[in-house]
């Protein structure tokens, strides 16, 4: 079931007022932050900003203890449960590659593909449409000569792609990613930053993301995160003018220099 996404049919993800707080600490304080079906948008702030607290949120993993997060136009997330929440097509990918290191390339995605309300189904009885399903992603992902090939073995970049790849034939509506660039390459940057627009025709997608040339070479919009609330926002090369950009990455080491370059 392939579902291409019409931009302009309504807001997949709309977070209103959210505030979380550990101990009197508000990790987000009053964050607002919206966007339309079929976007890629990168979210970038500096450490602690609360990016993650943000997809914590919107994963139904944190709960704030003010706002409202709506997804999908009318889904109220603070009222699912993480695990329906995913079933209803929130994908997350973590920094860190979560593949099966024991099995295959095409035995990770198959068993990825066989989820199906929270049980996996026997590897045998995937239909013809999930195999061709598996074919069609491994090319995708540009894994199709890897498809034999363990996953342990892989070079990181690879790894990563391969669990987009995995999130990806549970035809996720909404797609986040935490950092997917972190320890690659320059040419598994630039490979992901394709991936990323490729895939974009099928799923919304949200980038949190630290590596600003990154950032510049594939992002239209930009959400700018500071101290919990949205900084700034728009296309890149307006936010990374910003001075109030500018100077909340100043005296933050790299980033500082690169955003201003
Ligand atoms: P980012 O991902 O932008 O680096 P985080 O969302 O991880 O930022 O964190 C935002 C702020 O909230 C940080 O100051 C962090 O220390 C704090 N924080 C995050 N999670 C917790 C927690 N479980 N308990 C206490 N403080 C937390
Ligand atoms: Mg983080």
């Amino acid at each position: 079931m392939e579902t291409t996404m019409t931009p302009g049919a309504g807001k997949i993800l709309d977070v209103k007022d959210v505030t979380v707080s550990f101990a009197g600490f508000k990790a987000l304080d009053d964050l607002n932050f919206s966007m339309e079906q079929g976007e890629l948008r990168f979210v970038i702030g500096p450490n602690g900003a609360g990016k993650t607290t943000f997809l914590d949120c919107v994963t139904g993993k944190s709960r704030p203890q003010h706002g409202t997060v709506t997804f999908d136009n009318q889904i109220n997330v603070l009222r699912t449960t993480e695990h329906r929440l995913a079933q209803l097509g929130i994908a997350r990918k973590f920094q860190t590659p979560t593949v099966f290191g024991s099995l295959t390339v095409y035995e990770n995605l198959e068993t990825a593909a066989g989820f199906d309300d929270g049980i996996i189904r026997l590897f045998s009885s995937l239909s013809v449409d999930d195999k061709q399903k598996i074919q069609a992603m491994l090319e995708l992902v540009g894994l199709q000569d890897r498809a034999n090939v363990r996953a342990g073995t892989l070079a990181h970049g690879e790894k990563q792609w391969l669990e987009i790849g995995m999130l990806l034939v549970q035809e996720p509506k909404l797609l986040l990613l935490d950092e997917p660039v972190a320890g690659m390459t320059r040419r598994e940057r630039n490979r992901t930053g394709e991936l990323l627009q490729k895939i974009a025709k099928r799923c919304s997608i949200v980038v949190v993301e630290h590596d600003m040339d990154f950032v510049r070479n594939f992002a239209t919009t930009v959400s700018v995160l500071h101290m919990g609330h949205l900084l700034c926002q728009g296309p890149v090369l307006q936010v990374q003018n910003d001075p109030r950009v500018i100077e909340v990455y100043l005296g933050r080491g790299r980033n500082s220099e690169k955003i201003a370059a």
